[in-house]
């Protein structure tokens, strides 16, 4: 009888310790996962997120107004709230669906991390674009989430979960050629896994101060290829990440330079940009205009 105790608490114990580590695991994954949005209008837009292991959610940027539905639907699926929202710069591809969805939503955003200059900067330096800028600042101004605007400085460093993040780039007012993207935030997630690089729309300008000021921190196993993959980033800003992999936040016509013509009938410099990269011998492409994408990280 005292034996038959001893057996049935033993099978009891290991009983609790499977439907344990069954419940741990259903609700962990093993892996975070990134996940490339891609364009639902015809503009080019830049989104991201990256679903941690213990399920929170980081959004970068999100795209244009058109991309707001996705992005919600994104959002939704990971569960419906926000730990983390970056925002690289103040352009519409980029922030137009936080825009829209902080001021036509209840999704709960815990943080919302942006390096910004006053209006009267962007008046001055990119009228044509003041407008929506202005409904951007509005918005980060609004009393549901102003509290929640956190202004990262340089080399700022923050652990969501295991992932190590750091910023490598704020803005950079005294940059007023090719004006908004020079103010890119640049933010560098290491996993145990791996590490990524995100560039915005970063220019040649801040290109160069990033090589000048962060060089032993570039490397990286994946990047986001600056400004939808065409006059952005140069070229030696490339050749210190050494990706093995690239995100293209590119349309169709974007990477296929088709200004309606066809093929490299348009002004932009996509395929230059392509011909770095392969010389760089980097084989693994995830371009927006495929579809939505995800890799593990
Ligand atoms: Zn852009």
């Amino acid at each position: 009888m005292k034996k038959n105790k001893k057996i049935f608490l033993g099978i009891f114990i290991a009983i609790i310790f499977i439907i344990s580590l069954f419940v741990y695991y259903s609700n962990t994954a093993l892996t975070n996962t990134l996940t490339q949005l891609s364009p639902q209008g015809i503009s080019q837009m830049m989104g991201y997120t990256i679903k941690t292991k213990n399920g929170k959610l980081i959004v970068i940027d999100g795209g244009t107004v058109d991309d707001t539905n996705q992005l919600i639907e994104q959002i939704n699926q990971n569960g419906g709230k926000v730990d983390a929202w970056f925002l690289t710069h103040a352009h519409n591809d980029h922030v137009g669906a936080f825009t829209q969805i902080v001021n036509t939503t209840n999704i709960e955003i815990d943080a919302i991390y942006v390096s910004h200059n006053e209006l009267a900067w962007y008046e001055k330096y990119e009228p044509q674009r003041a407008e929506f800028t202005k409904v951007f600042l509005d918005t980060l101004a609004m009393d549901k989430i102003k509290d929640k605007v956190i202004e990262p400085s340089i080399n700022q460093k923050f652990t969501i979960d295991d992932i190590n993040i750091e910023i490598l780039g704020i803005k950079n007012p005294e940059f007023t050629e090719n004006p908004g993207n020079e103010q890119s935030m640049v933010i560098k997630f290491t996993t145990n896994k791996n590490s990524l690089l995100i560039l915005g729309d970063t220019g040649e300008k801040s290109s160069e101060k990033l090589l000048q000021t962060q060089k032993d921190k570039l490397k990286s196993d994946i990047v986001q290829m600056a400004h939808h993959g065409q006059a952005g980033a140069t070229k030696e800003l490339y050749e210190a990440v050494k990706p093995k992999i690239c995100l293209w936040p590119t349309p169709d016509w974007l990477w296929n330079n088709d200004a309606g013509e066809g093929e490299n009938t348009g002004p932009w410099k996509t395929f230059e940009t392509r011909n770095w990269m392969e010389q760089l011998q980097v084989k693994e492409n995830y371009i927006a205009k495929d579809g939505k994408q995800s890799i593990e990280i």
